[in-house]
């Protein structure tokens, strides 16, 4: 499979530099840096609020985890889930387990030092180790054999998200992968395709519709793909046992700023709800009180009541873009899951402290991969890279009450 060659060029232009912030007379500029000023808890427990028909709530708590040992290797029992924040320094990752599925929602990272076999690694200590000497560390004993992912999801085509995604592909039987289909003319994103065009599993699915020779071009290579099909707006896929997700955002149109591409998906787990947004933005970095534009405007309009969730991977790593108050309170997480790392976006380190604000007056507990990033060793990282973060992942159980 072809290396990283230019992958740090494509990192600098990732995840669209921040605007600078506009003057507003009624709300004055506040600290942009959103460095902890208190650590989360190393475990937890909330309980979401359920309809009363909907019977018992289920019990939601999180664990730390600090090294690939603290993960468990076999999959949870049947009506129990598993939403892992995998800590990949400034980008995104997170797989949700059931008892008889899995689902990768993006896997990448801005940081130069960082590779993606952290990535390879955390799924290796969850799943089971897969693929070949290209997917463990050097000097490691390779895989005996393979694993499957039943769901892979680009949110858009941003390194930040999408960098390890080519080798999780090579590494793993991907059923299926989930693309805007908005596409980027980088080399993370060409690679990725190639892997996905490669992978004797995968039926690529986006929203864009399918050319009918079934080739796209990426910088540079005409690639082309099989088994692709196009997915829209509602969709619901059924993922195993009492799971499945919809997707309230659908957009493989060449927008000017990718992050707007982001596939939005609902994920049911049992009767709890998780809503992964990507980098879905309202627009410029503004204050919290202003009113949701753009693809949060969108859900907020036309999907007031899919968007409700216990649970919210808030977007765009906590920059202001996103997170306006209307959108949080109709979201009202109990848990806002923020993936952020030391890299600047522009000028800016994220996540914003207004954000993390507005969450904590919505009532949100925060569990943020940033609050050691300065003092992680190496040797704790899982993956072995010398990139920053990897010490702050933490693993959501989703059970239901009565088997506690
Ligand atoms: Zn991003």
């Amino acid at each position: 499979m072809k290396r990283r060659v230019a992958l740090v060029a494509v990192m600098l232009v990732a995840c669209r530099p921040a605007a600078p912030p506009p003057q507003h007379p009624h709300h004055p500029p506040h600290p942009t840096h959103g460095k902890p000023t208190e650590t989360t808890p190393e475990t937890g427990t909330i309980t979401p609020v359920t309809p009363p028909e909907a019977g018992a709530p289920p019990v939601i708590t999180w664990k730390h985890i600090e090294h690939a040992t603290d993960v468990p290797n076999k999959p949870p029992a049947p009506g129990t889930y598993r939403i892992h924040l995998i800590d990949v320094g400034t980008g995104l990752a997170i797989l949700v387990q059931g008892s008889d599925f899995n689902l990768l929602y993006d896997g990448g990272t801005n940081d130069a030092g960082e590779k993606p076999l952290r990535v390879v690694s955390y799924l290796a200590a969850a799943l089971g180790s897969s693929g070949d000497d290209l997917c463990v560390p050097k000097n490691s004993h390779p895989p005996k054999g393979r694993h499957s992912i039943d769901h892979v999801v680009l949110s858009h085509p941003h390194a930040d998200h999408g960098s390890a995604l080519d080798l999780v592909v090579h590494c793993y039987d991907v059923k299926n992968v989930w693309d805007s289909g908005r596409v980027n003319d980088a080399v993370f994103y060409r690679d990725f395709l190639e892997a996905v065009a490669k992978s004797a599993t995968a039926h690529y699915h986006t929203a864009a519709s399918v050319p009918g020779d079934h080739v796209m071009g990426v910088k540079g290579e005409e690639i082309k793909i099989e088994r692709w099909d196009t997915f829209h707006e509602s969709d619901v896929v059924e993922l195993g046992g009492h799971a499945q997700f919809t997707i309230l955002h659908a957009e493989g149109k060449k927008l000017s700023d990718p992050n707007q591409n982001s596939v939005v998906i609902a994920v049911g787990l049992g009767t709890a709800r998780l809503l992964l947004v990507g980098d879905a933005e309202s627009g410029a970095r503004l204050d919290p009180s202003y009113p949701p534009g753009d693809v949060e405007a969108f859900l907020v309009e036309q999907h007031a009541a899919e968007i409700r969730a216990d649970i919210l991977q808030v977007g765009h790593h906590g920059s202001k873009t996103s997170s306006r108050h209307a959108f949080l309170e109709a979201v009202k997480p109990q848990l806002a899951l923020v993936s952020s790392g030391p890299k600047l976006y522009g000028h800016v380190r994220l996540p914003d402290q207004e954000v993390i604000d507005e969450l904590k007056k919505i009532g949100a507990t925060i569990l943020r991969t940033d609050e050691h990033d300065d003092a992680c060793p190496v040797t704790h990282r899982i993956g072995g890279d010398s990139g920053p973060g990897g010490c702050d992942s933490y693993m959501i159980t989703i059970e239901p009450a009565a088997q506690r």
